[in-house]
């Protein structure tokens, strides 16, 4: 499905897989320009130009959230302007034990979801908010169902996307009085490359049971929301939506 995103131009960050990608192409498809952020400059070219031969503009921006984003935004700035929609998709899950004591995991987790998330809605803040005063702004964080419940092994990983949870809540009542939307999606399980790069292997055993019994949700129904949220009147903010997979409990 497409919705009415024309004069739009977005920041999908993580574009390179799963949700992001289909993020990215929802947006495009709608007329948004878009740009692509992720570290994978190979896989971002692919999508751009897939973006392109359907008639869309898209930008492929390699870039690290964890690190300096200036250049990216710089580059940004310099194809298309002012963004008025950051979609913070990028993400990672590692998921061992507690007392396997991977500290680099926990690190990574950190530094990519939450501090990345920050770091990525600072950079554009001002775009944001400038946005927001001329007409539309949105911005939207990936979550994760997983920031309500507990989980084995996944503690970090629910603890980094509790936060994206709570920041969202505490960033809106600062952004929506400035005329910036701040949307939360938490989805269920969807399929994607999330998973693969655990080094765990029952905790890879436990994942693909689940996804047996759990027919998960493709990326493209998250990406359909998005550009759902993002295109409702400048007055209605939807502010957290969970979507699960309608198995999923
Ligand atoms: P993917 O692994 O397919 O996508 C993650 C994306 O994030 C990749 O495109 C990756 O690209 C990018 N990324 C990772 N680290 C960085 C970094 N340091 N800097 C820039 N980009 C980075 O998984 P999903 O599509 O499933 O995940 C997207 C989001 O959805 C995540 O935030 C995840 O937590 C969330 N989510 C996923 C669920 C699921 O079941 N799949 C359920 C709930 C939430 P690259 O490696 O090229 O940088």
């Amino acid at each position: 499905m497409t919705y009415d995103l024309n004069n739009r131009t977005a920041v999908v960050t993580g574009a390179a897989s799963g949700i992001g990608a289909e993020i990215a192409l929802v947006l495009a498809r709608s007329g948004a320009k878009v740009a692509l952020l992720a570290r994978r400059a190979e896989r971002l070219a692919e999508l751009a130009a897939k973006i392109e031969a359907e008639g869309g503009r898209a930008l492929a921006v390699s870039a690290d959230v964890t690190g300096d984003l200036t250049p990216a935004v710089e580059a940004v700035h310099a194809a298309f302007g002012r963004v008025d929609l950051v979609v913070n998709n990028a993400g990672v899950m590692l998921a061992n034990p507690i007392t396997a004591g991977r500290d680099d995991e926990w690190r990574r987790m950190i530094d990519t979801n939450v501090t990345g998330l920050l770091t990525v809605t600072r950079a554009f803040t001002d775009d944001l908010v400038g946005a927001g005063r001329d007409g539309v702004a949105d911005l939207v964080n990936i979550s994760s169902v997983g920031a309500h419940g507990t989980f084995p092994t996944y503690a970090v990983y629910a603890a980094t996307k509790a936060a994206v949870t709570h920041l969202s809540a505490n960033l809106r009542t600062e952004f929506g009085p400035l005329g910036v939307r701040v949307t939360n999606v938490e989805p269920g399980l969807v399929t994607s490359e999330l998973g693969d790069h655990m080094d765990n292997p029952e905790v890879d055993a436990h994942l693909a049971a689940w996804r047996e019994q759990v027919p998960p949700l493709h990326p493209a129904d998250i990406g359909d929301v998005i550009g759902f949220v993002t295109s409702r009147p400048k007055h209605v903010n939807l502010r957290q939506l969970v979507v699960l997979p309608t198995v999923q409990v």
